[in-house]
């Protein structure tokens, strides 16, 4: 298939560094919004017996959210159980857009020749927004900035300050209000995590929101999110709120501790001494991250994770009684050494994960 070609083209452009540190021209190596929309076209034309897009919304300044949806189509009109993953929520962290075209290339490779995964996408559907944030992905890599250290959207909030956090701007819990644990983190207009002066204020996060409200048969939510914590590679799911908010949900959390053991073994990576983990709580996680970190570190991990607030894993599971996963991958500088090795592991690492999901929601 011609598409597949052109895709395979475009994958491959990103392996052509060899550079030790971030490369000079990162256009050439990550998907900007122009480049992510050629590419999805082509994928839609010509592979459209599995692929369809979707626009959700536009951005503040206006350039289209695609969402697109993998599935066998049939004639049958069937309410098939889903998966929505989403990429690049925070703009700076670009390889989780290639990671979301690593995966589609995948599913275009083995459709065809795996039973297995033609029999998988007759009974399920994969919903993937590869890129939640595109007018922030394009400051970021526009250079204006050092790339991937922008993170926000770019709304205008003020005369010098620019861009809502919108993986802090979903309900529940919403919090913008100065406090005396988290200063004006949330609040600050300057701050990376600033949460804009309402729930739901940013385009993107509406769009998301909205298409999991209208396709009540996605049944588990994914957030991509790429950090430079190596420690955090592994992922927080069906967070379960603070306080009274706890376990608000206990059919989700059987149903989450059913797999979570199976999911954090599937996305570990093989050649990583530290194996992938889930944990259902923030608590969890202090404890786990204090095993891993160096012993030098430990003392700067709190005993109990600050639970973030107006994050899409929140959202979802508080107000949507959703399985919600929150997948954190690792970057250093070694990543950039060997883009196209980095990228093609985190690919077949989260792509075990996303089948073992669609199997259990197939069975
Ligand atoms: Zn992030």
């Amino acid at each position: 298939m011609q598409l597949c070609y052109r895709l395979f083209l475009l994958l491959s452009s990103l392996s052509l560094a060899g550079c030790s540190t971030v490369p000079h021209n990162v256009k050439d190596h990550f998907y900007d919004y122009h480049n992510l929309t050629t590419a999805l076209h082509a994928l839609t034309e010509e592979c459209s017996t599995l692929f369809e897009a979707y626009s959700i919304g536009h951005t503040y300044e206006g350039r289209e959210i695609t969402a697109i949806k993998i599935t066998r189509k049939t004639n049958q009109v069937l309410n098939k159980p889903g998966i929505l993953a989403i990429f690049a929520e925070h703009a700076g962290e670009e390889e989780t857009t290639s990671l979301a075209m690593g995966i589609m290339q995948y599913l275009i490779d083995k459709y065809p020749v795996d039973e297995s995964i033609s029999s998988l996408l007759g009974k399920t559907e994969l919903w993937i927004v590869p890129m939640m944030n595109p007018d922030g992905v394009d400051y970021d890599l526009s250079g204006a900035v050092e790339p991937f250290t922008w993170r926000k959207n770019r709304r205008s909030t003020g005369t010098v300050t620019y861009g809502v956090d919108l993986n802090r701007n979903w309900g529940c819990p919403f919090e913008m209000q100065p406090s005396a644990g988290t200063g004006k983190r949330f609040s600050q207009k300057s701050s990376p995590n600033y949460a804009g002066d309402r729930p739901f204020s940013e385009p993107e996060t509406r769009a998301v929101r909205d298409l999991l409200l209208a396709h009540r048969n996605i049944k588990i939510l994914l957030d991509y999110h790429m950090g430079s914590a190596g420690f955090m590679q592994g992922a927080v799911g069906c967070s379960k709120g603070r306080g009274l908010r706890k376990g608000i949900h206990p059919r989700i959390d059987a149903f989450c501790n059913s797999f979570v053991d199976r999911f954090a073994e599937n996305i570990s990576d093989p050649q990583d001494s530290r194996p992938g983990f889930l944990v259902m709580s923030r608590e969890g996680a202090a404890v786990l991250l204090r095993q891993r970190v160096p012993f030098y570190m430990r003392p700067f991990v709190p005993s109990i994770l600050f639970q973030e607030p107006g994050t899409a894993v929140n959202y979802a599971y508080d107000q949507l009684n959703m399985p919600a996963i929150g997948i954190e991958m690792f970057r250093d500088s070694s990543f950039f050494k060997n883009l196209h090795d980095g990228q093609k592991r985190l690919t077949e690492n989260q792509v075990r994960g996303i089948l073992l999901l669609l199997n259990i929601l197939a069975s």
